[in-house]
Parts: C-alpha cells; sequence; structure tokens
C-alpha cells in the first residue's frame, strides 16, 4: 500500500490550499473529498478582516482567535502563496494583507476584501469619466439600473449609462451567470460583438455580471483585448463563476503539483494508536478502504459541509475523529435574532479549538492528536462572516497546517 507524507480531507477552500501548500513543500499528498464544498457558492473574493488595514487589526485579535495561533508571517506568507497558485494556474488575483480592494456586488453596493480576483478589482473605477452598467437578456437576478443608481451614491460625479444587450446565449431563456458563462467559455466573441456595441472609450469603465468564462483568465483576456474600455464583474448569486474558476484553478495546480484526488471520498472515521493518526477510512458505494499517512489535515468545512454536525441540539459532534466542539451552550446564548444587528451570531462560534500547531486540544488545553492539524471553517471561536475572516482563515490555516 501506497503511504501518503500527507492527507487532506476536504476539498473546499481550505482542502485544496492545504494540499497545494503541502505539494509545494515538497510533500507527496492525497486530498479525500466528496461534495463540492462552499467554493462554486462564494464570491471568489478572500476576505482576510474587517478592517482598513487587516495586517495591523490582526495583531488585536483574542487568544482563542485563529488567526492568533496561526500568526501574522504565515498568514502574510499564505495570501502570497494564494496569489501564486491562482496565477500559475492563470487566474490571476491581485492583493495583499495591508489594503482593502472594492468589488462591486451584484446589488451596486462596494465590497471591500483583500484578494480578489482581476477582473473584479473595482479600484480604477474612480478614474473613470463614464460607467457602462450592462444587463443581458435573460439572464436572472442582474438588474443594470439598480447597480447605476447604487453606484451613483460611491460615485456621485461621474455619468452613468445602462444597457441591455441581447446576446441569444439559451435561444431567449431564462439563464444564470453559471449558464452565460460556460456558453461563452471558448464563444467569448458574442459578448466582445455585444460589447463593441457600446462604443465605449479607454476613458469609461463596463460593468458586467460575472459571466467571463469558467477557467482562469483566457475569456477575459479574449473579451478585453478587442475594447478600449475596461471591464469590471461584479459578484452574483449562486452558483458564481469566479468562485467556481477559482476551484477549478486550485485542481489545475494539485494535478500539475502530483497530489493525487480522491473524489467521492468520504472519510467515515479514523484509524488512531494514542496520541498519532495512522490512517482514516474511506467509504464508498462499494467497499471500504483505509488511507495511511504521516500526517492529515481536517478541511471537512464546519456546519456547511458536514465537518461538523448536529443531530440534537446543545451536542455538536465532529463525526470523524470525535473532537471537542466547542460551542455556545444554552438555547438563548445560540442566536442573534437580529439578523442584521452589529453583533456576531453565536452559533457561527462553533467548531475546534487547536494549539498554535492546529493541532485539536481539549476542554484542559490538552492536544489530542499530535499529527492531525484543524484547518478552515471547522475552527471556532470567532464568527468569521461577521468579522468578515472566513477565506482569510481558511488559506491562512491551511498553509501553516501543510509546512508545519
Ligand atoms: C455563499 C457563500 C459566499 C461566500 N463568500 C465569501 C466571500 O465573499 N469571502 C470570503 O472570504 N469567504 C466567503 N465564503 C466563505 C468561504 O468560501 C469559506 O469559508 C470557505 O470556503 C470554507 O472553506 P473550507 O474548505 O473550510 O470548507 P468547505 O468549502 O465547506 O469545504 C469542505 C469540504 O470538505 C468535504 N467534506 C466534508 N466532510 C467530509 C468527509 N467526511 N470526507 C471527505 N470530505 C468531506 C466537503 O464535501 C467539502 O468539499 C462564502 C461562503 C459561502 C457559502
Amino acid at each position: 500500500m501506497k503511504i501518503s507524507d500527507v492527507i487532506v480531507i476536504g476539498g473546499g477552500l481550505a482542502g485544496f490550499m492545504a494540499a497545494a501548500a503541502a505539494a509545494d513543500n515538497g510533500q507527496k499528498v492525497s486530498l479525500l473529498t466528496y461534495g463540492s464544498g462552499s467554493l462554486p457558492l462564494a464570491s471568489g473574493a478572500i476576505d482576510i478582516l474587517n478592517s482598513k488595514a487587516p495586517d495591523e487589526a490582526i495583531k488585536l485579535v483574542l487568544e482563542n482567535h485563529p488567526y492568533k495561533k496561526i500568526g501574522l508571517k504565515n498568514i502574510d506568507a499564505a495570501a502570497k502563496f494564494f496569489v501564486d497558485v491562482t496565477n500559475k494556474s492563470d487566474l490571476h488575483y491581485v492583493g495583499r494583507l495591508s489594503a482593502q480592494i472594492p468589488i462591486v456586488t451584484a446589488v451596486g453596493t462596494l465590497k471591500y476584501s483583500c484578494l480578489v480576483p482581476e477582473s473584479m478589482d473595482a479600484t480604477n473605477l474612480a478614474d473613470k469619466k463614464k460607467i457602462f452598467v450592462v444587463e443581458i437578456k435573460g439572464l436572472k437576478d442582474f438588474y443594470a439600473a439598480m447597480i447605476a443608481d447604487n453606484l451613483k451614491k460611491y460615485f456621485p460625479e461621474k455619468i452613468f449609462e445602462t444597457a441591455k444587450l441581447d446576446l441569444n446565449l439559451l435561444g431567449g431563456r431564462d439563464i444564470t451567470c453559471m449558464d452565460a458563462a460556460q456558453i461563452l467559455t471558448g464563444n467569448e466573441q458574442i459578448l466582445a460583438d455585444g460589447l463593441k456595441t457600446l462604443n465605449a472609450t479607454e476613458d469609461d469603465a463596463i460593468i458586467i455580471p460575472p459571466i467571463l468564462g469558467l477557467e482562469g483568465n483566457s475569456s477575459r483576456a479574449a473579451v478585453k483585448s478587442q475594447l478600449r474600455a475596461q471591464i469590471f464583474e461584479t459578484t452574483c448569486l449562486p452558483p458564481s463563476p469566479p468562485g467556481i474558476r477559482l476551484q477549478r484553478a486550485f485542481i489545475k495546480f494539485l494535478q500539475s503539483a502530483g497530489v493525487r484526488i480522491f473524489e467521492n471520498s468520504k472519510v467515515v472515521r479514523g484509524v488512531v494508536e494514542g496520541k498519532k493518526v495512522t490512517g482514516v477510512v474511506v467509504e464508498n458505494s462499494v467497499r471500504e478502504k483505509i488511507f495511511r499517512a504521516k500526517k492529515f489535515i481536517l478541511a471537512t468545512g464546519g456546519f456547511y459541509s458536514g465537518g461538523i454536525v448536529m443531530r440534537e441540539f446543545d451536542n455538536p459532534i465532529e463525526p470523524i475523529f470525535d473532537l471537542p466542539v466547542f460551542y455556545p451552550s444554552g438555547a438563548e446564548k445560540w442566536s442573534n435574532k437580529n439578523l442584521f444587528s452589529d453583533k456576531p451570531q453565536n452559533f457561527s462560534m462553533t467548531g475546534i479549538f487547536t494549539d498554535e500547531n492546529l493541532n485539536p486540544i481539549d476542554g484542559d488545553g490538552k492536544v489530542l492528536f499530535e499529527n492531525l492539524h484543524v484547518v478552515g471553517a471547522n475552527l471556532g471561536g470567532v464568527d468569521k462572516i461577521f468579522e468578515r475572516s472566513a477565506g482569510g482563515i481558511s488559506i491562512a490555516s491551511a498553509y501553516k497546517g501543510a509546512i508545519l
């Protein structure tokens, strides 16, 4: 039987990042996963922390915060490695820890994030004279007039113009951004021809839904080369082409780095000897199989993806290794009924606590498994959506877990 150096459990953002960093570090890596994780739903942007200077704010996080265990140096290295992976896969992200980059949302607000796809980086919008907002006939959930109206609040001095292009993408049927991006992959000329009718100049911007293909940067390059104006993609409702491009970019990187990816492989339990994990049991439709490695990375995605489950109230479970799960006990503490208030949701803090090596710990702080590292949405102690750190915690914990 082949024994890997590292087995990563879970193929979401954290699992991909961990596998990429471990492989880049010369390790023989296997990735076991089932389902698609949250990337196809996500905006594609990687939020590090809701602060003008996230690198400074990270220094102030509390003792239990995952960033405290990961350390600023590793978070910074993770951000650089992430950008590097996307460049090598021809996707191209921009950004760094010390500043936030604006992107235009599907409703025309600006969202700030540290690492964003180049196609969404709206920094230069401020320099444009005229902003065209373009909707596509039949494309659902994208309203040019609403986006223009909301953007005017940020850029009152700009001229806005809206347009609706009839590209006849699916014979006039209603389509999503995902459908449009799929159809336009390899057929970019349809979009380029439509956008040329705007007669936009180099002083102008064209804002479109995120439909520039599903693979890397090639569709964007094909359209961009034919236009004088700069084009900007917005976010969209799920499924999200930018999230899918990121997923595919990672898979491309992992394949070229020799990572063995086992899809439809649900890990059902660990094989342990004392404080060491020696293997994991995978269940597929035919039989159970044990995969062995020297080191294991648990990137199973918390509540969203089955990394933590709760079949009865007040009893959250980590189903593979039966790790202790931190949670705010008692129904009254569980949620904040005012959904859009300025307070976190306590249930979102549910997760596993670790030491600085990201090894899981019990209530007394004792390490449970020395060669198991917990990363991504499984980590407890913070509401990652509220403080806008979900992507950042995923990539940074994965990076540290992989290079230790
Ligand atoms: C709609 C939406 C929008 C988002 N937008 C943003 C954003 O704008 N900015 C940002 O920073 N973050 C955003 N995020 C969050 C970010 O995408 C997630 O934090 C991050 O992807 C979590 O990554 P993860 O790898 O830990 O978990 P996941 O992506 O959930 O991946 C976990 C993986 O593990 C697999 N798995 C689970 N159990 C097992 C098992 N037993 N055996 C094998 N595999 C298993 C799952 O199937 C899944 O593939 C968004 C998330 C969502 C859902």
